[in-house]
C-alpha cells in the first residue's frame, strides 16, 4: 500500500486526532489530559420515525456529538447529508472545540447530523424530520448547554422550525438556543456572509505578515455555496482581489482577467445555485482550479481536497482554508515545505461561529446590533486570534496549524484543569 492510499484510508476523525496529537506533543500536558482531549465527552445516537407524505413511516438516523464543554456550552452546526456518519460528526465537533477556543469564545464544541437527502424530501417531510430530530435531542440542548446552528444542507428556515419545536417542548421562549435563525426570529445581521468575511480579515492579516498587497492579487475559489460565493464577492469588494477562478460541483471556470463576482452571484441566484454553467470563462476541472498559479487559493467546498497527491502541484502563495478539513496532514507538511502560507480552517472559517456567538448575546440581551458593530467586532476577534496564532508559531518554531491548535488546546486544557476534571 503506498502512502496516498494509507492516508486516504484514514477517517476524518483520525485526521482530527492526528492534528491534535501533533500539536499536543509541543505542549506540557499530562497523559491524562491528552487522553481526555482527544475524544468526545458525549455522543447521542438517535433513530426516529417520521410520517412521509405517502402515509408510510421512515426511520431516520441522527447524531449529536458534544465534544468538550469545559469552556462553556457546546456549539456547532447540524448537517443533513445522505452520507453522514458519526465519524465525520466527531471530527467536526472536535474542530468546533478548537475553533471556539482559538478565537476565544466562551463556548465548547459540538456537531450534529441526520442521515437524509434533503433533495428527496418534500417541504413538509423536511419540517417533520427537523422537528423530530430536535425533539429527540432537546433534553441535551439549551442556551447554557448546547446550541445548534445551520451547516451543510440546513437553512435558517430549518432553524426556525427547530426553535419553534424546542420552545413548544419547554413552554417558554429561548431564542439563543439555536443560531443562524432568520432575522425575524432573532437572527443576527451579518450572519449570512460571516464565515467568508472573517476569512477575508484573516487573509488581510496574512498578507500583512507576508508583505503582500491584496489589491490586484489573483484568487481562486473552490465551491460557490454559502461560503464560496461570499468569499468570491468579498474577496473582490474588501481585498480588491482579482477572482480568476470559481467552481461548484458541476466544474470550474477560469478567466485570467478576473470575473465580475457580483454578476456571478446574481447568476447563481437564478440558476439553481450553480455558477459552473455561467457562459463566460474557460471551463476547467476542480482539480485544475486547485493547481492554478494564483496568489490566494480558497478551498470553500469540501474536506480532503488537498492531499499528498496534488499538494506538490499547488502553486498559490496563500491557502485560505474556508472549508473544514480541506488539507490532509500529509499534504500540510508538503505545503509547509513549499513555503505556502496556510491559514488553518479553525481560524480561517471561524467567522460563522463568532457571529453565531454575537447572535446568542443579542438574544440574551434582547437588543440587536447594526451592521457596523457586527463587522467591527468580527474583525477584532479574528485579527486578535490571528496575532495569537502568529506569535505562538514564532515562539514554538512551528507552522500556523500547529500554532493555532497549540493556542486552542492550551485554553481548553486550562479550563479542564481549573474545573478539577484532569490534572
Ligand atoms: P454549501 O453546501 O452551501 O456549498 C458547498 C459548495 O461546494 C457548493 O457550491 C457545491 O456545489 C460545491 N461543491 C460540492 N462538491 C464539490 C466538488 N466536488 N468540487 C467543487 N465544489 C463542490 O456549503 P457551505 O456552507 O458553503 O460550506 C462549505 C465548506 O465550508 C464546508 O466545508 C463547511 O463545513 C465549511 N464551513 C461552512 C460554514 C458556514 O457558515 N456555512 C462555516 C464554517 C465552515
Amino acid at each position: 500500500m503506498d502512502k496516498i492510499t494509507i492516508e486516504q484510508s484514514k477517517t476524518l476523525f483520525q485526521m482530527a486526532q492526528r492534528q491534535f496529537d501533533e500539536a499536543a506533543a509541543l505542549l506540557d500536558l499530562s497523559s491524562g489530559m491528552r487522553a481526555f482531549l482527544r475524544v468526545p465527552m458525549q455522543e447521542l445516537h438517535i433513530r426516529f420515525p417520521v410520517r412521509m407524505d405517502d402515509g408510510s413511516t421512515r426511520v431516520f438516523e441522527g447524531f449529536r456529538v458534544q465534544y468538550n464543554s469545559a469552556r462553556g456550552p457546546t456549539k456547532g452546526g447540524l448537517r443533513f447529508h445522505p452520507e453522514e456518519t458519526i465519524d465525520t460528526v466527531r471530527a467536526l465537533a472536535a474542530w468546533m472545540t478548537w475553533k471556539t477556543a482559538v478565537v476565544d469564545l466562551p463556548l465548547g464544541g459540538a456537531k450534529g447530523g441526520v442521515v437524509c437527502d434533503v433533495k428527496k424530501l418534500s417541504v413538509g417531510e423536511l419540517e417533520r424530520v427537523s422537528r423530530r430530530y430536535i425533539r429527540h435531542i432537546s433534553r441535551n440542548l439549551g442556551v447554557n448547554e448546547d446550541i445548534p446552528a445551520p451547516d451543510m444542507y440546513t437553512t435558517p428556515q430549518i432553524m426556525a422550525w427547530m426553535l419553534d419545536e424546542f420552545e413548544s417542548i419547554r413552554g417558554y421562549s429561548e431564542f439563543g438556543v439555536i443560531t443562524g435563525k432568520p432575522l425575524a426570529l432573532g437572527g443576527s445581521i451579518g450572519r449570512v456572509d460571516a464565515t467568508a468575511r472573517g476569512g477575508m480579515y484573516a487573509i488581510r492579516e496574512a498578507a500583512r505578515v507576508l508583505g503582500m498587497h491584496t489589491a490586484g492579487a489573483t484568487m481562486a475559489v473552490q465551491g460557490f455555496g454559502n461560503v464560496g460565493k461570499y468569499t468570491a464577492t468579498l474577496g473582490e469588494e474588501l481585498l480588491g482581489c482579482k477572482v480568476v477562478a470559481v467552481s461548484d460541483i458541476g466544474g470550474a471556470l477560469y478567466n485570467d482577467k478576473g470575473f465580475d463576482t457580483g454578476e456571478l452571484f446574481n447568476y447563481q441566484m437564478t440558476h439553481g445555485g450553480l455558477v459552473s454553467t455561467y457562459p463566460e470563462g474557460e471551463r476547467i476541472s476542480n482539480k485544475e482550479l486547485l493547481e492554478l498559479e494564483v496568489d490566494i487559493l480558497a478551498p470553500a467546498a469540501l474536506e480532503n481536497v488537498i492531499t499528498a497527491e496534488n499538494a506538490p502541484r499547488i502553486k498559490s502563495k496563500i491557502v485560505a482554508e474556508l472549508a473544514n478539513g480541506p488539507t490532509t496532514p500529509d499534504a500540510d507538511a508538503i505545503l509547509v515545505d513549499k513555503g505556502i502560507y496556510v491559514i488553518p480552517d479553525i481560524l480561517c472559517n471561524s467567522g460563522g461561529v463568532i457571529v453565531s456567538n454575537f447572535e446568542m448575546v443579542q438574544n440574551v440581551y434582547g437588543y440587536y446590533w447594526g451592521t457596523n458593530r457586527v463587522h467591527e467586532r468580527l474583525d477584532r476577534k479574528i485579527s486578535t486570534a490571528f496575532i495569537d496564532m502568529h506569535q505562538r508559531a514564532k515562539e514554538l518554531g512551528v507552522n500556523n496549524r500547529k500554532a493555532a491548535y497549540a493556542v486552542a488546546i492550551e485554553r481548553v486544557a486550562e479550563a479542564v484543569r481549573l474545573r478539577g476534571w484532569v490534572d
